[in-house]
């Protein structure tokens, strides 16, 4: 095995939860790519929020900008035609009778750690950082630790490397992930979470809210509100991540 290298690739969204990652990765490493996919979205919003956010980061907390470096995106649209979900087509958003969201795509982060770790392995990066969750979310079986663990364990066989994937927010309720954008960058970095990054099923950009832009009424913007209404009734805290 290679020794780990310090740099770290971070699967980029543009949404709350990867924003807060790659402030996460800025505030540890020398040396932050980002990757992200374009997998068929129903809403283009998706891909250019991260590159408003990246913008955002590096005006704001000019310290990271040498340290933020390539930004790759990727085409998968043969996967998001697998999909067949709310997400990739223009199908209801509820909840199925397997008991996981219309908008869960079968293995999704499977194949997002599997490309990149392809680029990490290329670019010499050694961490792989995601916003996986496994609080907020009933069952997305892809974002539990579990499932990392045993990707981590895939890749490093599979490609001969010493690759580690963080997941800094697993643990995290909303309004955690809130207090985590605080303590990494206060009210800036809240600020640019709000107004740079999207997380809205439904791609709406002209409705903002106190937490940001969005329906309101989706399972995404109800998750990010609910967040924000409990973090603000905390009283805005602040907690190391
Ligand atoms: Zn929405």
């Amino acid at each position: 095995m290679t020794p780990p290298l310090p740099g770290a690739l971070v699967l980029f969204s543009g949404g709350q939860d990867s924003t807060v990652c790659l402030a996460w990765a800025l505030a540890r490493f020398p040396r932050v790519e980002t990757v992200g996919f374009d997998y068929g979205q129903r809403h283009a919003v998706e891909l250019e929020a991260r590159v408003a956010v990246r913008k955002a980061m590096t005006d704001a907390f000019p310290h990271w900008s040498p340290r933020l470096g390539q930004d790759w995106t990727l085409d998968i649209h043969a996967f998001g035609a697998i999909g067949d979900t709310a997400l990739t087509q223009d199908r209801a958003i509820e909840m199925t009778d397997r008991g996981l969201p219309s908008t869960y795509v079968p293995g999704r982060n499977l194949v997002f750690l599997t490309y990149a770790a392809a680029i990490a392995d290329r670019r010499g990066l050694a961490s792989l950082v995601g916003g996986m969750c496994e609080t907020d979310y009933s069952g997305y079986p892809d974002c539990r630790r579990s499932t990392l663990d045993a990707m981590e364990s895939a890749l490093n066989l599979g490609m001969e490397r010493d690759f580690v994937i963080l997941t800094p927010l697993m643990t995290r309720t909303k309004a955690q992930t809130w207090a985590a954008a605080k303590s990494l960058g206060g009210e800036a970095l809240v600020d640019i979470v709000i107004d740079h990054s999207h997380t809205c099923y439904l791609g709406v950009r002209d409705q903002r809210h106190d937490w940001g832009f969005g329906c309101g009424t989706c399972p995404a913007c109800d998750l990010r509100a609910r967040g924000w209404r409990e973090w603000v009734a905390l009283g805005r805290p602040a907690t190391a991540p």
